[in-house]
């Protein structure tokens, strides 16, 4: 990759008439106007950076994304970031908020919200950090489903006692509820306490058993583990067997579901 020599300017932030001028993290000089700073950020130019006419300011941030960022201090049409690859809208939107670029910060939020299912965990920490509590709770769930050393490699120190108690939720729904069936000397017993008439319970149920048995990530995919692809296990009966069992299928599900609801939202934990 070419590092930018000190010399090397913006050409979208070289006004002519700039009253500040900052230095990126990789040397590329950005001359801006004041007052579009004070206009539309909170935090910008940072308290312990002194900005003094005619001195370079250096920042923390690389020219990529200051090139995006102080575009949304100007009267144009600023950056749709809908084609924005992820290594390149993590860094701005980090930067939007600690600088407090308010439009900024409003699209980038956005748009990271579209990428949870790729990068779960660094949107969770980023809306943790920036406090879009209903964003951490979104996100959560989907962190279900990845290895649990790898999601708390990730966590920021402060969040991991809160996953830790957020899983627990989920691990006693799926131990105590989801794992639940009746058996008894082999037979298979349906909730209500009765025998299977097609004695095929107890083969519709070891399915899902172990569909469910993997983990706890299993229950956000119940339409897999209770899908209707469940075989016939009774000749005998044929397809009645399912019929005898369907609606006790249908409330093990519906079991699982009310509980999963129960689960304290993860914002709940910070
Ligand atoms: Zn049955």
């Amino acid at each position: 990759m070419d590092v930018p020599d000190s010399t090397t300017v913006s050409p979208k932030f070289n006004f002519t008439d700039a009253d500040v001028t900052f230095k990126s993290a990789d040397g590329v000089l950005f001359h801006v106007h004041r007052k579009n700073l004070e206009v539309c950020t909170e935090g910008f130019p940072p308290a312990e950076i002194s900005v003094t006419a005619g001195e370079i300011s250096d920042l923390l941030e690389t020219a990529e994304t200051l090139e995006l960022l102080f575009q949304f201090m100007y009267p144009e049409r600023h950056p749709a970031l809908d084609t924005t690859p992820f290594e390149i809208l993590h860094p701005l939107a980090e930067a939007a908020e600690k600088y407090q670029v308010f439009p900024a910060m409003n699209i980038c939020h956005i748009r990271l919200r579209d990428m949870v299912h790729e990068h779960p965990v660094e949107v969770a920490v980023y809306a943790a950090k920036h406090d879009y509590p209903y964003l951490v709770s979104q996100v959560a769930p989907m962190m279900l489903s990845m290895p649990p050393v790898d999601v708390i490699g990730m966590l920021p120190g402060y969040l991991v006692l809160p996953w830790i108690r957020y899983v627990q939720e989920w691990t006693q729904v799926h131990q105590t509820v989801a794992l639940k069936f009746r058996h008894q000397n082999g037979t298979a017993y349906h909730f209500n306490g009765q025998p299977c008439n097609a004695n095929s319970w107890l083969g519709y149920s070891f399915t899902c058993i172990e569909r469910l048995a993997p983990g706890v990530h299993t229950l956000q995919s119940l339409d897999d583990v209770f899908h209707n692809d469940i075989p016939v296990y009774n000749s005998q009966y044929g397809r009645q067997s399912y019929e005898c069992c369907r609606a006790d299928l249908q409330a093990w599900r519906k079991r699982i579901e009310d509980a999963i609801a129960e689960i304290p939202k993860f914002h709940t934990f910070l």
